[in-house]
């Protein structure tokens, strides 16, 4: 097992299928072009192959399904269907559920148990603003789906001080109220967000998050798992929500992520655009894949940060 001074070691992983997203936020995307699939994108089949090897090179838990965004991708149903095969102790999916009512029959065929939605408003016009695409009531509509089918929902919503931060009691309410737990993200400094002064503008902190929940709920933080990424609370007799602190309270000497990205890079560390080419190692024999992974591990896990320092590389391609 490949573990760090820190005790780190790879658990999750996340896969991005695609690069390409029916979205374009404005906080990902700067300048709302559509978002393409990266060149040379690996097929279903070699992103499952590349599941199993770093199952047992890097000792591979639980894989988060991620994009761009994956369900516009003609090989999600058999990167789903294939990878739920593999004895993983979970499968989940990151998805903006603009298409999950399209994707109900392979949703339920799979058994996946849980989806994380990514939904930063409740009104239709600032749903456009942000997002620049899709449509709220199909998104909404994908959410009952999936309660209905008794998939688990969880939301994040990114609180943007010029845009949403309005609506924090609004969206607590609403995944309340249907038994979802929501989570919010604070703002990283990726992509165009490192530089310049759109981060300081919209940055809203876990600090001013509770103070806007404190006016209407009473609620105690609670114990998370040791390489949760979300600080939990509980609102007692109402339900949970959690904050994934990346300025406040980051998460990274506990981290256990490393990335998959559609194309066939590694990357250990949100904050390091450093990554490893590993799609030449597919097809090769054991006694030969192995060895070269292990150092590519290693490498990986060296990328690993003490705190959250934003990076260029932008969501879209290693899928938040
Ligand atoms: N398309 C899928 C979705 O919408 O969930 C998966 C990819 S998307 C890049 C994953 C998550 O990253 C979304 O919840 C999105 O809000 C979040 N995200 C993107 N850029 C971010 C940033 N600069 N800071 C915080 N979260 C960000």
């Amino acid at each position: 097992m490949i573990v760090d001074h820190l005790g780190r070691q790879f658990k999750n992983m996340r896969v991005s299928l695609t690069a390409a997203c029916n979205y374009a936020c404005t906080y990902c995307v700067p300048n709302g072009k559509r978002l393409l699939r990266a060149q040379n994108e690996l097929s279903a089949t070699e992103l499952l192959k590349a599941v199993v090897i770093l199952q047992k090179a890097a000792g591979i838990e639980k894989i988060r399904i991620t994009g761009g965004e994956p369900l516009v991708t003609p090989k999600f149903d058999d990167f789903l269907l294939g990878v739920m095969n593999l004895g993983l102790e979970d499968v989940s999916l990151t998805t903006n559920g603009q298409l999950l009512c399209k994707k109900k029959d392979v949703l339920i065929k799979s058994g996946i148990k849980r989806i994380n939605l990514s939904l930063d408003t409740l009104k239709p016009v600032k749903f456009r603003q942000i997002s620049r695409s899709g449509d709220l009531k199909t998104v909404q509509e994908g959410i009952e789906m999936c309660l209905e089918a008794g998939i688990k929902v969880k939301i994040n919503m990114v609180p943007l001080r010029s845009q949403n931060a309005d609506e924090i009691l609004a969206m607590l309410d609403y995944c309340l109220d249907r038994g979802i737990e929501l989570r919010f993200i604070e703002l990283m400094r990726m992509g165009h967000l490192l530089h310049g002064s759109e981060f300081h503008r919209d940055f809203y902190a876990m600090d001013s998050l509770l103070e806007q929940i404190a006016k209407k709920y009473e609620f105690t933080r609670t114990d998370a798992p040791y390489d949760s990424t979300a600080v939990r609370f509980e609102i007692p007799g109402r339900g949970d929500f959690g904050i994934i602190a990346n300025e406040s309270e980051p998460f990274c000497r506990s981290c256990t992520r490393l990335r998959l990205s559609s194309d066939g890079y590694l990357y250990g560390c949100l904050s390091s655009s450093n990554r490893q080419f590993i799609g030449d190692l597919l097809d090769l024999p054991s006694h030969l894949v192995y060895p070269k992974l292990q150092k590519i591990l290693v490498s990986a896990l060296h990328d690993k940060k003490l705190a959250f320092q934003g990076e260029t590389t932008v969501m879209k391609f290693i899928g938040g």
